[in-house]
């Protein structure tokens, strides 16, 4: 028999989280359903309540049912579920349950990450996260993969992960990034310089003690080794590829919409829209329900870098508390994102933040602001966060070539020092 791992809720006393019922993840989120949910829902006889059903298939996947608007079916005009009305919050679908939290079992523990796609993490409102413990306790239980070691942790390309290595990875960098006298784009560049010089060491050559000693070296050596290796702006390929990316993170295949059109339909549409953000010339096209909709991308290269915001202190404070919380909650790399090892984990969180950057500046040209407001930031945010680990294709071979293709030429420090 095996026992079950212990629970380790991300261990960060600046995140707060409870849900305050803003009803966006319902309104957002398509909800794949496990047998057990299935079970629930046909006890709770909802077909026979509501005449229809109240899931749908699609590629082989069974989801709740989503309204035309895309919300789930069961969201109530005052923004509530009506499972959890009717049968109380146990009985909803764990998914559903679940969120925003994230369980990723290592070799030794359940850590607990977080989700910004949630309004209430953003906004840091709430209960203090290790006050949530029972209760996530009482949902992994519905989820015993969870709690189980089977992964086994990399370091890098075909490298296994020695005893302590990531663990000094994620502290190292979370010391760094929770450094205070360092400007918010030499962290971000700090970070992506890390990211990119593990990428090209010969790591397997650098084990154990002698690993820590190199994280530790270059992270001591920032910022000021920034300064002896400065970069130009960043290429039009690279912006190109940095836009390419963020289509591939906001892309949004609703079940019922992609049904109606077909297949084909669905994929056309998706190549047109990526190659549009690709090219970026011209208007935006209509992605990720309309939030650009009107926009060019001449607008978008328009607004200025996130640093140079009015609202740039409290933005810092939210991709700081982001990046920390995705190293330290297990989300990075790992069974928390695709099964990747820890460097590239590390390179893929630093596009992230590029594209949250990109895309806060795209809302804001959208919104006609002339520089990233806090709520520009926050919905970006949201946006890419919401495929981070969860969509196959940001784990694919596709994915993986874009991060080789951003180690060359600085690729990653540039397009974070072009947008953040
Ligand atoms: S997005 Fe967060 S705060 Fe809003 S309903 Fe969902 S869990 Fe609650």
């Amino acid at each position: 028999m095996n026992i079950a791992l212990p629970i380790l809720v991300l261990p960060l006393p600046e995140q707060n989280y409870s849900c305050h019922g803003c009803g966006n993840c319902c309104r957002d989120f398509t909800v794949q359903l496990r047998a057990a949910d299935l079970e629930k829902l046909r006890a709770q006889e909802w077909e026979a309540k509501l005449g229809m059903s109240v899931t749908t298939e699609f590629r082989g996947t069974v989801y709740l049912k989503q309204r035309e608007d895309g919300a789930c079916i069961f969201l109530m005009d005052d923004g509530l579920c009506r499972i959890h009305r009717e049968y109380g919050f146990a009985e909803k679908p764990i998914a559903c349950q679940l969120f925003p939290f994230v369980l990723v079992p290592d070799d030794q523990r359940t850590r607990v990450g977080i989700s910004f796609a949630c309004q209430s993490v953003r906004e840091n409102k709430g209960a203090v996260l290790r006050s949530h413990l029972s209760e996530i306790d009482r949902m992994s239980q519905a989820l015993p993969q969870t709690r189980v070691a089977t992964y086994s942790a990399m370091l890098a390309d075909a490298l296994g992960a020695k005893d302590g290595e990531l663990e000094a990875l994620a502290q190292v960098v979370d010391r760094f990034l929770a450094r205070d006298d360092v400007a918010m784009s030499d962290r971000f560049d700090g970070l992506a310089f890390i990211a990119s010089s593990l990428g090209r060491a010969k790591l397997a050559q650098v084990r154990a003690q002698r690993f820590t000693e190199l994280v530790v070296l270059l992270a001591t050596a920032l910022p000021g080794e920034l300064e002896h290796v400065p970069l130009d702006e960043a290429l039009p390929k690279q912006l190109r590829l940095l836009r390419q990316a963020v289509y591939a993170r906001i892309e949004d295949v609703q079940v019922n919409r992609a049904k109606a059109l077909g297949r084909m339909r669905t994929v056309i549409t998706q190549m047109l829209a990526s190659r549009s953000f690709t090219r970026g010339k011209g208007a935006v096209p209509n992605v990720a329900r309309g939030i650009l909709r009107d926009t060019t991308y001449a607008d978008i290269a328009r607004v200025p870098r996130l640093s140079l915001s009015k609202d740039r202190d409290a933005i810092d404070a939210l991709f700081t508390r982001y990046t920390r919380a995705t190293i330290l909650g297990g989300r990075a790399w790992g069974a928390g994102y695709y099964g990747w090892p820890a460097v590239r984990g590390l390179q893929a969180l630093t596009l992230n933040l590029a594209c949250t950057a990109w895309l806060a500046r795209a809302l804001a040209a959208a919104r006609h602001h002339d520089e990233v407001t806090i709520d520009d930031a926050r919905d970006a945010l949201g946006r890419i966060d919401r495929h981070a680990g969860r969509a196959p294709w940001l784990g694919s071979v596709g994915e993986r070539l874009r991060l080789e293709f951003f180690r060359l030429d600085d690729g990653l420090r540039r397009i974070v020092r072009e947008s953040i």
